[in-house]
């Protein structure tokens, strides 16, 4: 029997699309290619803080902000119906400056934030390293919210996953949609191989690798992926008890224990192999911020591809002059913050047309040049 819905990528974002389209009924098939290479939502740190990535207002932040309103509730929902902790958790956030170029900037990261009705307390080196003993005399000065998030990437996707096939959903893993099955103005379904799958609607959430399909749909969707690098540590004796957030990167102590320093941003194409540099860089800047991790073990490191947009918003919604084919990809470095939102806005579009909340700065048609 042909579903309702196929969402090709079982990332974060197909994720959660499949789940909440499982959830309003729909039957929903989800392809995903597995592991290699380098999926986004493998490697991410899952930090879910809107406000240190940048932007106070715009519609990327309130997208941001709403989506980080359905964490709790979603997080609850998910161990329920599986029994699965995606290691949400509230921490406080420290961001920290260096050096007196940082700290110039980072006051006016706080005048933004106060601006924006956001509470944040600016600390010297004594106070911060007080709230953060993680810290070494490195910090001139830092800012400190006590309100931000974090998720473990990886359990969020297969939660939704899960709860999705308890409701019905089919997930083929290590599956590679190879082409969409084109007939006129609409996509009728996707190609595996010599197989064909037909459905109503296809959602393509397939990450980086999204911008494949712009031959076949006779238009441009400027996808690129952005390589991250991640490595993670175990220590036994200093363990960081907030978000540690400088402008080169962060440091975050994960549910299981583990610290993730993080994050590389690498235009190097569809290469997702770690690399010396990327883990030198990396490591510095752990001793820099937390000296004390010097004995820390190294444990491992992951690499993922960010689907990056030239604007840097996401792009979702309806592919204008196609029937029955939507685009969820493009969500950069907060695809994890976004897929609780992401998965509603598509699911509402599918089911009744419309979502609840504005989507225009994200539609796919700011990109859209159909070749006549
Ligand atoms: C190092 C790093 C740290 C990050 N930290 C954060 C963070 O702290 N907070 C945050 O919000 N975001 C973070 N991000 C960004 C976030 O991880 C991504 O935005 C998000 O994971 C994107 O999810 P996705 O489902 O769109 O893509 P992906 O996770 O890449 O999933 C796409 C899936 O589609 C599959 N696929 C591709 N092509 C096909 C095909 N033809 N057929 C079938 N399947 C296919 C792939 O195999 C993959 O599984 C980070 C990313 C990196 C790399």
């Amino acid at each position: 029997m042909s579903p309702d819905v196929i969402v090709v990528g079982g990332g974060v974002v197909g994720a959660s699309i499949a789940y909440q389209l499982a959830k309003r009924g729909a039957t929903v098939t989800v392809i995903d290619r597995g592991e290699d290479p380098g999926p986004a939502t493998l490697a991410s740190a899952g930090l879910l803080v809107p406000v240190a990535e940048g932007a106070r207002q715009g519609p990327m932040f309130e997208l941001g902000r709403e989506s980080l309103r359905l964490f709790d509730a979603l997080a609850s929902e998910l161990r329920e119906r599986t029994g699965v902790d995606v290691g949400y958790r509230r921490s406080g956030l420290i961001q920290v400056a260096l050096n007196e170029a940082e700290v110039g900037r980072l006051r006016l990261r706080r005048s933004w934030d106060e601006r924006a009705g956001i509470s944040v307390t600016w600390m010297d080196r004594d106070r911060a390293q007080e709230v953060e003993p993680a810290l070494g005399s490195t910090c001139q000065a830092a800012l400190f919210s006590a309100d931000a998030h974090q998720v473990d990437a990886p359990s969020l996707a297969d939660a939704c996953l899960v709860a999705a096939v308890s409701l019905g959903a089919t997930v083929h893993r290590g599956a590679t949609v190879d082409s969409l099955l084109i007939e006129g103005d609409r996509v009728a379904g996707v190609r595996c191989g010599l197989d064909e799958t037909r459905a109503p609607e296809v959602v393509l959430a397939n990450g980086a690798w999204a911008g494949s399909w712009s031959e076949s749909l006779e238009c441009r969707l400027p996808i690129r992926p952005v390589r991250g690098q991640i490595v993670s540590l175990r220590s036994d004796h200093l363990l960081p008890r907030n978000i540690i957030f400088n402008e080169n990167g962060y440091l975050v102590r994960k549910h299981d224990g583990n610290i993730y320093v993080g994050a590389t941003e690498e235009e190097v194409g569809f290469d997702s192999r770690p690399t010396l540099d990327g883990a030198a860089g990396l490591l510095q800047l752990a001793l820099r911020l937390a000296p004390g991790l010097s004995q820390a073990a190294f444990h491992t490191m992951r690499v993922g591809l960010r689907p990056a947009t030239p604007d840097r918003l996401p792009v979702i919604g309806r592919l204008s002059g196609w029937t029955g084919v939507s685009v969820a990809t493009g969500h950069f470095r907060n695809g994890v913050l976004l897929a609780p939102i992401t998965g509603e806005i598509i699911a509402d579009l599918i089911g009744y047309g419309r979502p609840r909340i504005s989507i225009d700065a994200f539609d796919p048609a700011r990109f859209l040049v159909r070749a006549a």
